[in-house]
């Protein structure tokens, strides 16, 4: 990989990379369509990072098929698949991890202990091995789009990280390779987060700037739904990540909720359209 990227950086080629653990659905897509009006060269990852996933986590089931992949990717004019071995990406004596510290605190920090050092350390492996000029993230992961900026400033990184909005169905839901895991009745719960994205901010836009009072409507209405456990639901700074009182600045209003066995994350950046 790094030999092909070399290679393409003397012919003058700018390179744009899309991490991703496979199994693409149209959110995928559209970050490869915007690498691709990016650069000449556009290279995918394909690899379930198994130091992002904690114990009990689904990193065995994974849904994966890599050939429907390779067909998607290649739909999209898609010029390198990488996908690499584990026993590559952490051979026998591997001991080196990236961690960034403030904005890995809160939301997922608190319920995936470790899970951004993962993260982090992955996404460092790659662009190491894939160099590019720019690296295109998905902002449906929030929380992993603002530690790796982060990271690459603090790291004097030679890349642009580009954020990108989240793709939905039709309905709201917000587009994830885990919407699989979900069986019928569990799917229409799955609407609850897109539907308090949406209430929020109906809140926000009829004036409101109390968190406790937004989160006072959403908490309820969420786990009013069947199967529906929330994680976290909080209204932070979008720079530091920290919790806030009073919606000033820029703010974002996180969820993760289980519905059912699934795990489900969503946002909503406070002023910004939400389009469901
Ligand atoms: P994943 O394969 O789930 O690790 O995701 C790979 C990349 O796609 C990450 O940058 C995600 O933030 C992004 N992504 C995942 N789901 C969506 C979505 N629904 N809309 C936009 N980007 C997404």
């Amino acid at each position: 990989m790094q030999a092909t990227s070399e290679s393409a950086r003397h012919e003058g080629k700018v390179i744009a990379f899309v991490p991703t653990m496979g199994y693409f659905h149209a959110g995928h897509l559209n970050l490869m369509r915007e690498g691709r009006a990016r650069a000449e060269r556009l290279v995918v990852s394909i690899y379930v990072n198994p130091t992002q996933f904690g114990p009990g986590e689904d990193l065995d089931r994974y849904p994966s098929d890599f050939d429907r992949d390779q067909r998607m990717a290649s739909g999209v004019g898609v010029d390198v698949i990488y996908f690499p071995p584990t026993s590559e990406m952490y051979p026998e004596h591997y001991q080196t991890y990236v961690t960034v510290e403030g904005v890995t605190q809160n939301l997922c920090g608190l319920s995936r202990p470790g899970h951004f050092r993962g993260v982090a350390t992955v996404c460092t492996k790659l662009f190491n091995a894939v160099k590019p000029h720019v690296a295109i993230f998905g902002k449906k992961d929030f929380q992993q789009l603002v530690t790796i900026k982060r990271m690459v400033e603090d790291l004097n990184m030679d890349l642009q990280i580009v954020g990108m909005p989240t793709t939905r169905e039709a309905d709201g839901l917000a587009m994830s390779s885990r919407n699989v895991y979900l069986n019928t009745e569990e799917r229409k719960s799955a609407l609850c987060l897109s539907r308090a994205l949406k209430m929020a901010q109906g809140r926000y836009e009829g004036g409101e700037r109390n968190a406790a009072r937004i989160l006072g409507e959403v908490c309820p209405y969420i786990e009013g739904y069947p199967y529906a456990v929330i994680d976290y639901a909080r209204i932070c700074d979008t720079t530091t990540l920290s919790d806030v009182d009073v919606l000033e600045g820029e703010s974002v209003l996180a969820l993760a909720v289980k519905v059912g066995a699934t795990r489900l994350i969503d946002n909503y950046v406070f002023g910004e359209s939400l389009d469901i």
